[in-house]
């Protein structure tokens, strides 16, 4: 079976986060922009990737066309042993290009198709293809925007508590607000906190340090540049809690570089930034191995959920991350949501367990 085409969709479901946002500054996201990867191949079976796009759609989408397309048409599409071989040759041609960000987001998005196909193929729902299922659903956390009041944060907690979630998330960067979460949410529900990059290591450990008696299970991403390891590893022996970062990583290669620094006590590989499900898997064992927890980045609703929560159907610890917001239109039919005890649903049809709804994919197409 060979493959015929690659194609990139981007798609823009707008959605609603009430009091939250992330709709300032440079990373601002208005509506959900992603990037379906296409690949079809000439025995007329599809498969479907992600790959990460935010506030760069149209990027990541010629990215995939001029760079991943390329590389993939005419290709014999691998078996799931296979597929590791083809996607280092692709890495290997494109380095030049550079080894993370965009390249490496439209390489994701090929890889998780190559798997999808490979489970397809099979007729098994692709955690079969990666091991033995631990967990036929996920404990979701609420992937909090950033909201900034302590009032508001304290109600959105009681919100998404009574909608089942047992664990929350926040974004935010004051002490205040990691307090008020806190008590809304009572001593035993988990409480992440995410920072996303802004402090020195000095800010840091104050931070933490000031953060310990709200007990969050761990501190994200809280100093900048997120690729300073040696400053992260400062950070998490001198503030006293644990810290994740990851999604801002790609490639096993640097998540060893991660954790070889002793960097982190959590690591947030994002299978649609990492390098797909093949980087996944040897960060994945790279983790194990070395006693660090995984706790993936997932704020995404496309093909790379689905790919999130087979990979998590497969370990026995592991929360999926869920954006908390909601979205005018799902591509699957609702069933990739949280349900009342605050799990998600592990997909059991052949590949990525569900395919995009068509009629979904062309209401809110861009270009
Ligand atoms: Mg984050």
């Amino acid at each position: 079976m060979k493959i015929t085409d690659v194609r990139a969709h981007h798609i823009r479901i707008p959605y609603d986060a009430g009091v939250a946002s992330f709709r300032q500054g440079a990373s601002a996201i208005t509506a959900l922009d992603m990037v379906i990867v296409e690949v079809a191949t000439d025995a007329g079976l599809t498969g479907w990737g992600d790959a990460f796009a935010y506030v760069s759609p149209r990027t990541t989408r010629s990215a995939v066309e001029e760079m991943i397309a390329p590389q993939a048409i005419g290709l014999e599409v691998p078996d799931a042993a296979g597929i590791p071989a083809v996607m280092e040759q692709i890495q290997r041609n494109l380095h030049l290009f550079g080894r993370y960000g965009i390249t490496m987001f439209a390489i994701s998005g090929l890889d998780i198709a190559l798997w999808d196909l490979a489970a397809k193929i099979k007729g098994v729902p692709l955690h079969r293809l990666l091991g033995e299922i631990r967990r036929p659903a996920i404990p979701a956390y609420a992937s909090l925007l950033r909201i900034g009041a302590p009032d508001n944060i304290a109600a959105e907690c009681r919100k998404a508590l009574a909608l089942g979630y047992g664990a929350i998330k926040l974004h935010e960067t004051t002490r205040p607000v990691v307090f008020a979460a806190r008590e809304a949410i009572g001593p035993d529900i988990p409480l992440m906190v995410d920072m996303n990059c802004p402090l020195s290591g000095e800010q840091a450990i104050a931070f933490a340090t000031a953060c310990r008696d709200a007990q969050p299970m761990f501190l994200e991403e809280p100093v900048w540049p997120p690729e300073d390891f040696a400053t992260l590893a400062d950070v998490r022996s001198n503030g006293g809690l644990g810290i994740a970062a990851g999604e801002n990583a790609c490639t096993e290669y640097q998540f060893r570089q991660m954790i070889d620094a002793r960097a982190v006590s959590h690591a947030q590989p994002s299978v649609i930034k990492v390098g797909g499900i093949t980087e996944f898997l040897k960060v994945a064992a790279l983790a194990d191995q070395r006693g660090v927890k995984i706790v993936p980045h997932s704020p995404y609703f496309g093909p790379g959920l689905l790919a999130t929560l087979h990979l998590l159907a497969t370990r026995d610890d592991g929360l999926v991350e869920m954006f908390y917001l909601k979205r005018e239109a799902c591509l699957w039919g609702g069933r990739a949501d949280v349900d009342a005890t605050g799990h998600v649903v592990v997909p059991s049809g052949p590949g990525l367990g569900y395919e995009p709804d068509r009629g979904v994919m062309e209401r809110y197409r861009v270009g």
